[in-house]
């Protein structure tokens, strides 16, 4: 069966609650495309007043962000049930400025996506390589380490149902967008190690996208190849040109 593309925004930190909704009502006609599933991911205090404004839509909302545990002293966390109880459906998990600035590990990561199949959210799993790394040749096998860790304990079942975002850590917010080939490449093999880990059908069945730097430009090209699922849009979802991205088919 053929994969139905997941286009995701990552707003980041930015968009108050009013600006948020503001943003929704803008971007909402032009992000209509039966053929793609349509997340907005959102900051924590978005979530109620986007999901408000999202109503009767198809976009779907989905968190930046949650913790491990089910609940507890764990001051200024998400919890994965405060998500699920107001209706969000998606929660990105591990992005590399997460890694990077909050000190999130693989291992860390492996715990939310457990914590995320759960609790019914689709996590939408991160992995990707420094420029060092790529100069160094081992992309492939940094992504394959990543993979295998992220999705340990995970079933096949659990792991079908699964978003993994590859993102290169140089093309994100820089401008610089993979090569169709090189994300092509790396995608490709997400889905081998899939393969490798469970079986033929969880990798033909696990959505896999590119994000770094896709605009209006480039994603036709990118979301036309064979591994790419659609993409997590970091700078362009917030801008009307998200509503090209979706309909980057029409
Ligand atoms: C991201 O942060 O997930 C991302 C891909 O950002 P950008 O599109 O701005 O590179």
């Amino acid at each position: 069966m053929a994969r139905k593309k997941i286009i995701a925004g990552n707003w980041k930190m930015n968009m108050t609650p009013s600006q948020a909704v503001e943003l929704v009502n803008t971007l909402k006609p032009l992000v209509v495309n039966d053929e793609v599933d349509v997340v907005f991911c959102v900051p924590a205090i978005d979530l109620v007043p986007v999901m408000e404004a999202t109503k009767g839509t198809n976009i779907q909302v989905g968190a930046e962000n949650m913790y491990f545990e089910n609940k507890g002293a764990y001051t200024g966390e998400i919890a994965p049930a405060m998500l699920t109880d107001i209706g969000v459906k998606y929660v990105i998990i591990g992005h590399s400025e997460r890694r990077e600035y909050f000190a999130e590990t693989d291992e860390t990561v492996n715990k939310k996506v457990l914590k995320a199949f759960e609790y019914g959210l689709t996590p939408i799993i991160c992995c990707g390589e420094t420029l060092t790394q790529r100069e160094q040749g081992i992309t492939l096998d940094w992504i394959r380490q990543q993979i295998k860790i992220a999705f340990q304990n995970v079933t096949a079942e659990q792991a079908a149902s699964a978003v993994i975002a590859y993102e290169p850590i140089w093309a994100i917010g820089t401008g610089k967008v993979a090569t169709t080939e090189q994300a092509q490449e790396v995608c490709g093999a997400i889905r081998a190690c899939i393969a490798e880990v469970y079986d033929e059908a969880t990798a033909a069945a696990i959505r896999i996208q590119y994000g770094g730097s896709v605009s209006a430009a480039s994603a036709p090209e990118l979301f036309a190849q064979p591994d790419i699922d659609g993409g997590l849009v970091g700078g362009a979802s917030l801008k009307p040109d998200f509503g090209k991205i979706v309909n980057y088919n029409k």
